[in-house]
């Protein structure tokens, strides 16, 4: 069972965890520091033998609740990946490329995104020991519920993330389907787990928003709400552009996130990542909290643009103080 802890009392880890953490720290893998710019390694959410993390992954995993609301979503989601993706029809479908992104904008919205967006892919998104061949990334978002989101770090919080990873595995596995149905090849990457890419960069290239403090997207329309799944494929299509309404500035003012999080994992100045300068969480710092505490999610929870009506009214304020 997780150690339930009071997030406003210094955040004490359970040593069993602590037994499981490896020698190299997590900022080492993730490439902290690092002024060349690289592809990122394997460090959560792929294969255990693949991370030096696996056991603390596995011991996460063994914390689940026993939960009917837990137990519910997993069953779904389960239900969910039981399900068979056709393989691709013999004859190929010909459309030009504004008509194929139109109807994958559709079929993705039908079955359940809330934004669909699409960007050419690149090397650097490829995580270390994979390869992903496709030149096209369809990024799926999925907005969570701010009522249940705002329980973070408890039990209606964590239910929402699994419901909502299972709606982006839903809209993944359609889109894939309804590609393959095409005649062209796609793959399908839910975003709960084994995706061989990098989701957030892509979601930034194809419009969804800015990176937020909390190293987590922040959106015009759903604020710091939102859960990422893909597709890649060989289907022509047309690329969204970047969306940036300067909520990087508004990030650097405001400190709701970093003084929420029990285990001070948020930085209050961007730091140097693989050769980028940017926001980032310590994830040696994150990590044993969010094990112990569902996922955790506080900083999207107090992040004041998660909150439904807020994002439009910042919008407006940060650009009329630009007009000044
Ligand atoms: S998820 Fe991690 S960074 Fe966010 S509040 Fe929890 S411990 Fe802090
Ligand atoms: S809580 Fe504030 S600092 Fe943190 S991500 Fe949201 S807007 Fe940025």
């Amino acid at each position: 069972m997780p150690i339930k802890q009071n997030a406003k009392t210094k955040f004490i880890p359970n040593p069993e965890q602590m037994a499981l953490m490896p020698d190299i720290s997590g900022n080492e893998i993730n490439g902290l520091g690092e002024t060349e710019a690289r592809r990122s390694k394997p460090i959560y959410w792929q294969s255990p033998e693949l991370t030096p993390f696996g056991p603390l992954m596995e011991w996460f995993y063994a914390q689940t609740p026993d939960d009917e609301r837990m137990k519910a979503v997993q069953r779904h989601r389960a239900e969910t990946m039981a399900v068979k993706i056709p393989p691709v029809a013999n004859i190929q479908q010909e459309k030009n490329t504004a008509e194929w992104t139109d109807l994958v904008t559709e079929i993705g919205k039908q079955n359940g995104a809330d934004i669909i967006g699409i960007a050419k892919m690149r090397p650097e998104w490829v995580i270390e020991t994979f390869d992903v061949p496709h030149p096209t990334v369809i990024i799926i978002g999925v907005a969570m519920d701010f009522e249940e989101l705002k329980t973070a770090p408890d039990i209606p919080a964590a239910a929402e993330v699994i419901r909502q990873y299972d709606r982006g595995h839903r809209v993944s596995r359609a889109l894939t389907t309804w590609i393959h149905a095409q005649g062209w090849e796609a793959l399908s990457f839910g975003g709960s787990g084994n995706v061989p890419i990098l989701l957030i960069p892509p979601a930034l290239e194809c419009g969804f928003g800015e990176l937020g403090k909390h190293g987590s997207i922040i959106n015009r329309e759903f604020g710091s709400t939102l859960r990422l799944a893909a597709v890649v494929t060989d289907m022509p299509l047309n690329t969204g552009n970047r969306d940036v309404f300067d909520v990087d500035d508004f990030c650097t003012n405001c400190r709701a996130c970093e003084k929420a999080c029990p285990p001070e994992a948020i930085s209050p100045a961007k730091q140097m990542v693989r050769g980028v300068n940017k926001w980032y969480v310590d994830f040696d710092k994150c990590l044993p909290f969010f094990n112990e505490n569902m996922g955790c999610a506080i900083c999207l929870a107090v992040c004041p643009w998660s909150r439904p009506g807020v994002p439009e009214n910042l919008i407006r304020k940060i650009a009329k103080k630009k007009i000044r």
